[in-house]
Protein backbone atom coordinates (compact mmCIF):
# COMPACT_ATOMS: atom_id res chain seq x y z
CA UNK A 1 0.00 0.00 0.00
CA UNK A 2 2.02 3.25 -0.95
CA UNK A 3 1.88 5.49 2.02
CA UNK A 4 1.75 9.46 1.75
CA UNK A 5 5.08 10.84 3.22
CA UNK A 6 6.62 14.55 3.43
CA UNK A 7 10.06 15.42 2.15
CA UNK A 8 12.32 18.45 2.53
CA UNK A 9 12.81 19.30 -1.42
CA UNK A 10 15.05 21.86 -2.53
CA UNK A 11 13.08 23.75 -5.10
CA UNK A 12 14.78 26.94 -5.87
CA UNK A 13 18.60 28.59 -4.84
CA UNK A 14 18.88 28.07 -1.38
CA UNK A 15 15.39 27.38 -0.99
CA UNK A 16 13.92 24.42 0.29
CA UNK A 17 9.92 23.46 0.79
CA UNK A 18 8.07 20.56 2.50
CA UNK A 19 6.50 18.68 -0.42
CA UNK A 20 3.56 15.95 0.27
CA UNK A 21 4.91 12.77 -1.96
CA UNK A 22 3.16 8.96 -1.69
CA UNK A 23 5.86 6.27 -1.82
CA UNK A 24 5.60 3.38 -4.42
CA UNK A 25 4.81 -0.29 -3.01
CA UNK A 26 7.92 -2.25 -1.26
CA UNK A 27 8.98 -4.47 -3.96
CA UNK A 28 10.66 -7.88 -2.87
CA UNK A 29 13.73 -7.21 -0.63
CA UNK A 30 12.58 -3.20 0.22
CA UNK A 31 12.24 -1.82 4.17
CA UNK A 32 10.25 0.97 4.92
CA UNK A 33 12.03 3.15 7.13
CA UNK A 34 10.94 6.04 9.44
CA UNK A 35 13.65 8.34 9.37
CA UNK A 36 14.79 9.64 12.67
CA UNK A 37 17.73 11.93 11.41
CA UNK A 38 19.61 12.35 8.41
CA UNK A 39 22.28 15.09 8.07
CA UNK A 40 23.53 17.76 5.59
CA UNK A 41 26.74 16.95 3.85
CA UNK A 42 28.81 18.77 1.29
CA UNK A 43 26.85 17.42 -1.36
CA UNK A 44 23.58 18.27 0.12
CA UNK A 45 25.04 21.50 0.61
CA UNK A 46 25.97 22.31 -3.07
CA UNK A 47 22.58 21.18 -4.12
CA UNK A 48 21.31 23.85 -1.97
CA UNK A 49 23.41 26.76 -3.47
CA UNK A 50 23.04 24.96 -7.13
CA UNK A 51 26.77 24.48 -7.59
CA UNK A 52 25.97 21.24 -7.98
CA UNK A 53 22.74 21.15 -10.86
CA UNK A 54 20.00 18.68 -10.12
CA UNK A 55 17.03 18.65 -11.79
CA UNK A 56 14.94 20.42 -9.14
CA UNK A 57 12.41 19.77 -7.16
CA UNK A 58 15.13 17.15 -5.69
CA UNK A 59 15.33 15.25 -2.52
CA UNK A 60 19.17 15.46 -0.62
CA UNK A 61 19.86 13.41 1.99
CA UNK A 62 22.50 10.34 2.29
CA UNK A 63 23.40 10.54 5.69
CA UNK A 64 20.62 8.91 7.44
CA UNK A 65 19.25 6.70 10.47
CA UNK A 66 15.61 5.92 11.66
CA UNK A 67 13.26 2.75 12.54
CA UNK A 68 12.01 0.18 10.55
CA UNK A 69 8.32 0.99 9.87
CA UNK A 70 7.62 -2.30 7.44
CA UNK A 71 9.32 -4.93 6.01
CA UNK A 72 8.55 -5.82 2.44
CA UNK A 73 8.37 -9.28 0.80
CA UNK A 74 11.24 -10.98 1.07
CA UNK A 75 12.60 -9.72 3.98
CA UNK A 76 13.90 -12.27 6.96
CA UNK A 77 11.54 -11.60 9.61
CA UNK A 78 14.07 -13.17 11.66
CA UNK A 79 17.03 -10.64 11.19
CA UNK A 80 14.74 -7.79 10.75
CA UNK A 81 11.74 -6.31 12.91
CA UNK A 82 9.79 -3.60 12.85
CA UNK A 83 11.17 -0.50 15.57
CA UNK A 84 14.37 -1.82 15.08
CA UNK A 85 17.29 1.04 15.22
CA UNK A 86 19.13 1.22 12.28
CA UNK A 87 21.93 3.21 10.10
CA UNK A 88 20.96 3.24 6.50
CA UNK A 89 23.12 3.54 3.45
CA UNK A 90 21.21 5.52 0.86
CA UNK A 91 24.13 5.55 -1.85
CA UNK A 92 23.13 3.85 -4.84
CA UNK A 93 25.53 1.61 -6.96
CA UNK A 94 24.07 -0.73 -9.44
CA UNK A 95 25.19 -4.07 -8.74
CA UNK A 96 26.29 -4.81 -11.82
CA UNK A 97 28.95 -2.50 -13.51
CA UNK A 98 32.85 -3.83 -13.75
CA UNK A 99 33.14 -1.35 -10.35
CA UNK A 100 30.23 -3.14 -8.37
CA UNK A 101 31.14 -6.59 -9.96
CA UNK A 102 34.95 -6.54 -8.22
CA UNK A 103 34.12 -4.88 -4.83
CA UNK A 104 34.53 -1.21 -5.83
CA UNK A 105 31.12 -0.33 -5.36
CA UNK A 106 31.91 3.13 -4.77
CA UNK A 107 33.47 3.57 -8.53
CA UNK A 108 30.11 2.61 -9.69
CA UNK A 109 29.83 3.80 -13.60
CA UNK A 110 26.27 4.83 -12.26
CA UNK A 111 26.77 5.95 -9.10
CA UNK A 112 24.79 9.07 -10.22
CA UNK A 113 22.29 7.77 -12.36
CA UNK A 114 19.83 6.14 -9.48
CA UNK A 115 16.62 5.36 -10.77
CA UNK A 116 13.90 8.06 -9.64
CA UNK A 117 11.24 6.14 -8.33
CA UNK A 118 7.64 6.65 -8.97
CA UNK A 119 6.60 9.07 -6.46
CA UNK A 120 9.28 10.03 -5.39
CA UNK A 121 11.55 12.78 -6.38
CA UNK A 122 15.38 12.75 -8.21
CA UNK A 123 18.67 12.47 -5.74
CA UNK A 124 19.25 10.62 -2.71
CA UNK A 125 16.81 10.68 -0.60
CA UNK A 126 17.10 10.92 2.60
CA UNK A 127 15.19 14.04 3.43
CA UNK A 128 11.70 12.57 3.75
CA UNK A 129 10.25 11.67 6.84
CA UNK A 130 10.36 7.81 5.51
CA UNK A 131 12.67 6.44 3.18
CA UNK A 132 12.23 3.14 1.36
CA UNK A 133 15.78 0.64 1.16
CA UNK A 134 17.12 -2.82 0.39
CA UNK A 135 17.42 -4.65 3.72
CA UNK A 136 21.47 -5.55 2.47
CA UNK A 137 21.80 -1.33 3.08
CA UNK A 138 20.25 -2.05 7.00
CA UNK A 139 23.09 -1.54 9.88
CA UNK A 140 22.45 -2.27 13.32
CA UNK A 141 22.67 0.46 15.83
CA UNK A 142 24.22 -0.41 19.07
CA UNK A 143 22.65 0.42 22.64
CA UNK A 144 22.98 3.79 23.40
CA UNK A 145 24.27 5.23 20.35
CA UNK A 146 21.95 8.06 19.12
CA UNK A 147 19.99 8.10 15.71
CA UNK A 148 22.55 11.67 15.15
CA UNK A 149 25.47 9.65 15.87
CA UNK A 150 24.32 6.55 13.46
CA UNK A 151 23.37 9.27 10.98
CA UNK A 152 27.29 10.42 10.53
CA UNK A 153 28.34 6.51 9.52
CA UNK A 154 28.51 7.57 6.00
CA UNK A 155 30.72 10.45 6.48
CA UNK A 156 32.86 8.08 8.71
CA UNK A 157 33.12 4.97 6.17
CA UNK A 158 34.34 8.00 3.27
CA UNK A 159 37.35 8.89 5.64
CA UNK A 160 37.78 4.67 6.33
CA UNK A 161 37.87 4.19 2.74
CA UNK A 162 40.81 7.19 2.76
CA UNK A 163 42.43 6.14 5.24
CA UNK A 164 42.46 2.39 4.08
CA UNK A 165 43.90 3.97 0.72
CA UNK A 166 46.83 4.92 2.74
CA UNK A 167 47.63 1.60 4.39
CA UNK A 168 49.69 2.96 7.15
CA UNK A 169 51.97 1.70 9.47
CA UNK A 170 52.37 1.58 13.16
CA UNK A 171 54.34 5.37 13.84
CA UNK A 172 53.63 7.05 10.71
CA UNK A 173 53.62 10.49 10.51
CA UNK A 174 50.83 11.49 9.16
CA UNK A 175 49.44 15.20 8.08
CA UNK A 176 45.65 15.63 7.88
CA UNK A 177 44.70 19.07 6.03
CA UNK A 178 41.75 21.10 7.38
CA UNK A 179 40.59 20.42 10.16
CA UNK A 180 36.31 20.52 9.44
CA UNK A 181 34.52 17.22 10.29
CA UNK A 182 36.42 15.22 7.31
CA UNK A 183 39.75 16.56 8.54
CA UNK A 184 38.22 15.37 12.31
CA UNK A 185 37.51 12.15 11.31
CA UNK A 186 41.18 11.64 9.79
CA UNK A 187 42.29 12.87 12.92
CA UNK A 188 40.71 10.09 14.66
CA UNK A 189 41.05 7.20 12.37
CA UNK A 190 44.55 7.70 11.84
CA UNK A 191 45.00 7.80 15.58
CA UNK A 192 43.43 4.54 16.11
CA UNK A 193 45.54 3.10 14.07
CA UNK A 194 48.58 3.97 15.62
CA UNK A 195 50.15 6.86 14.00
CA UNK A 196 51.70 10.01 14.75
CA UNK A 197 49.31 12.37 13.24
CA UNK A 198 49.84 16.36 12.42
CA UNK A 199 46.64 18.92 11.72
CA UNK A 200 47.05 22.19 9.46
CA UNK A 201 43.83 24.35 10.49
CA UNK A 202 44.47 27.92 10.21
CA UNK A 203 40.65 27.89 12.93
CA UNK A 204 42.10 27.73 16.45
CA UNK A 205 38.95 26.20 17.81
CA UNK A 206 39.17 23.26 15.27
CA UNK A 207 43.35 23.00 16.21
CA UNK A 208 42.26 22.35 19.80
CA UNK A 209 39.26 20.11 18.73
CA UNK A 210 41.95 18.23 17.09
CA UNK A 211 44.51 18.38 19.85
CA UNK A 212 41.74 17.04 22.56
CA UNK A 213 40.38 13.91 20.22
CA UNK A 214 44.29 12.88 19.80
CA UNK A 215 46.04 15.11 17.19
CA UNK A 216 50.47 14.79 18.13
CA UNK A 217 50.75 18.40 16.71
CA UNK A 218 48.45 21.00 15.56
CA UNK A 219 49.52 24.11 13.80
CA UNK A 220 48.26 27.47 11.72
CA UNK A 221 49.44 26.88 8.03
CA UNK A 222 48.75 30.83 7.94
CA UNK A 223 51.68 31.38 10.81
CA UNK A 224 54.35 28.37 9.75
CA UNK A 225 55.26 27.30 6.42
CA UNK A 226 53.74 24.32 6.15
CA UNK A 227 56.14 22.20 3.81
CA UNK A 228 59.08 23.30 5.95
CA UNK A 229 57.17 22.72 9.14
CA UNK A 230 56.03 19.05 7.91
CA UNK A 231 59.72 18.59 7.16
CA UNK A 232 61.27 19.97 10.23
CA UNK A 233 59.12 17.40 12.01
CA UNK A 234 60.21 14.64 10.24
CA UNK A 235 63.75 14.72 10.33
CA UNK A 236 63.76 16.49 6.82
CA UNK A 237 62.29 12.94 5.45
CA UNK A 238 58.40 14.01 5.11
CA UNK A 239 55.23 12.66 5.91
CA UNK A 240 54.57 8.62 5.40
CA UNK A 241 50.94 10.25 4.35
CA UNK A 242 49.20 13.33 3.87
CA UNK A 243 45.65 13.60 3.26
CA UNK A 244 44.20 17.04 1.90
CA UNK A 245 40.22 17.29 3.08
CA UNK A 246 40.25 21.24 1.55
CA UNK A 247 39.22 22.21 -1.68
CA UNK A 248 41.12 25.14 -1.50
CA UNK A 249 44.14 24.99 -4.94
CA UNK A 250 46.74 26.41 -3.48
CA UNK A 251 47.13 23.53 -0.72
CA UNK A 252 47.59 20.87 -3.11
CA UNK A 253 51.35 21.37 -4.34
CA UNK A 254 52.25 21.78 -0.80
CA UNK A 255 50.79 18.91 -0.10
CA UNK A 256 52.65 16.61 -2.56
CA UNK A 257 55.60 18.83 -1.30
CA UNK A 258 55.11 17.86 2.20
CA UNK A 259 55.25 13.85 1.13
CA UNK A 260 58.17 11.80 2.09
CA UNK A 261 59.92 9.40 0.16
CA UNK A 262 57.18 6.09 -0.54
CA UNK A 263 54.85 8.26 0.85
CA UNK A 264 51.55 9.06 -0.23
CA UNK A 265 48.75 12.42 -0.97
CA UNK A 266 45.26 11.31 -1.15
CA UNK A 267 43.64 13.78 -2.46
CA UNK A 268 40.12 13.19 -0.39
CA UNK A 269 38.22 16.41 -1.19
CA UNK A 270 36.58 16.73 -4.64
CA UNK A 271 37.46 20.07 -6.18
CA UNK A 272 34.80 22.09 -7.59
CA UNK A 273 35.62 24.08 -10.20
CA UNK A 274 38.83 21.92 -10.53
CA UNK A 275 42.36 23.24 -10.62
CA UNK A 276 45.06 20.86 -12.49
CA UNK A 277 48.48 21.39 -10.96
CA UNK A 278 51.83 20.57 -12.35
CA UNK A 279 53.44 17.37 -10.98
CA UNK A 280 57.34 17.01 -11.42
CA UNK A 281 58.16 13.02 -12.72
CA UNK A 282 61.27 13.35 -11.65
CA UNK A 283 60.41 13.77 -8.12
CA UNK A 284 57.79 10.59 -8.57
CA UNK A 285 60.66 9.05 -10.23
CA UNK A 286 62.98 9.44 -7.14
CA UNK A 287 60.88 9.39 -4.30
CA UNK A 288 58.14 6.77 -5.40
CA UNK A 289 55.71 8.83 -3.69
CA UNK A 290 52.21 7.76 -4.89
CA UNK A 291 49.39 10.17 -5.61
CA UNK A 292 45.75 9.13 -4.84
CA UNK A 293 42.55 10.34 -3.90
CA UNK A 294 39.44 8.80 -2.76
CA UNK A 295 35.65 8.63 -3.60
CA UNK A 296 32.76 7.66 -1.49
CA UNK A 297 32.97 4.43 0.79
CA UNK A 298 32.41 1.10 -0.56
CA UNK A 299 29.50 -1.26 1.38
CA UNK A 300 32.71 -2.73 3.39
CA UNK A 301 33.58 0.76 4.59
CA UNK A 302 30.31 1.82 5.93
CA UNK A 303 30.31 -1.83 7.56
CA UNK A 304 33.56 -0.84 9.42
CA UNK A 305 31.95 2.66 10.01
CA UNK A 306 29.17 1.45 11.66
CA UNK A 307 31.51 -0.86 13.65
CA UNK A 308 33.62 1.77 13.96
CA UNK A 309 30.80 3.54 15.75
CA UNK A 310 28.66 0.70 17.76
CA UNK A 311 31.91 -0.47 19.25
CA UNK A 312 32.76 2.72 20.35
CA UNK A 313 36.12 2.86 19.03
CA UNK A 314 35.07 6.14 17.14
CA UNK A 315 32.55 8.62 19.01
CA UNK A 316 30.85 11.02 16.28
CA UNK A 317 29.67 13.82 18.79
CA UNK A 318 32.31 16.06 18.41
CA UNK A 319 31.57 16.47 14.87
CA UNK A 320 27.65 17.48 15.41
CA UNK A 321 26.84 20.88 15.15
CA UNK A 322 23.40 20.37 16.52
CA UNK A 323 19.99 19.31 14.98
CA UNK A 324 17.15 20.73 13.84
CA UNK A 325 13.54 19.81 13.64
CA UNK A 326 12.21 18.64 10.22
CA UNK A 327 10.26 21.94 10.03
CA UNK A 328 13.15 23.97 10.17
CA UNK A 329 14.88 22.42 7.06
CA UNK A 330 15.49 25.81 5.93
CA UNK A 331 17.11 26.94 8.79
CA UNK A 332 19.28 23.85 9.27
CA UNK A 333 20.36 24.58 5.37
CA UNK A 334 21.30 28.10 6.20
CA UNK A 335 23.41 27.33 9.26
CA UNK A 336 25.25 24.06 7.13
CA UNK A 337 26.66 26.36 4.62
CA UNK A 338 27.59 28.81 6.90
CA UNK A 339 31.50 28.47 6.84
CA UNK A 340 33.05 26.36 10.10
CA UNK A 341 30.26 24.48 10.73
CA UNK A 342 30.33 21.07 11.54
CA UNK A 343 27.27 18.46 10.97
CA UNK A 344 23.65 20.15 11.06
CA UNK A 345 21.11 17.38 11.46
CA UNK A 346 17.62 17.72 10.86
CA UNK A 347 15.86 14.85 13.21
CA UNK A 348 11.68 14.75 13.22
ZN1 LIG B 1 28.06 12.38 3.12
ZN1 LIG C 1 27.86 -0.24 -10.64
Amino acid sequence: MPIKIRTIAVTGEKKTEILDLETPDLVYGEVLVKVHAVALCTLEQRIFRRDVKMPLPCTGGHEVSGEIAALGPGVDAGRWAVGQRVAVRMLYNCGECYYCRTGRTNLCTKALKKPVREGLLPGPGGLCDYVIVKSQDLFDIADGISYEEAALTEPLACCVHSVRKADLQFADTVVVIGGGIMGINHVMLCKKRGCRVILSEVDPARRELASRLGADVTFNPLEKDPVAYVRELTDGRGADCVFNTTAIPSVVPQAIAMVGKTGKMVQYSSMHPDAPVEVSPQMLHSSEVVLTGSVSPTALDFDTANRLINYRIIDMKPVIFGTFEFKDAQAAFEQSIVPGTFRCIITD
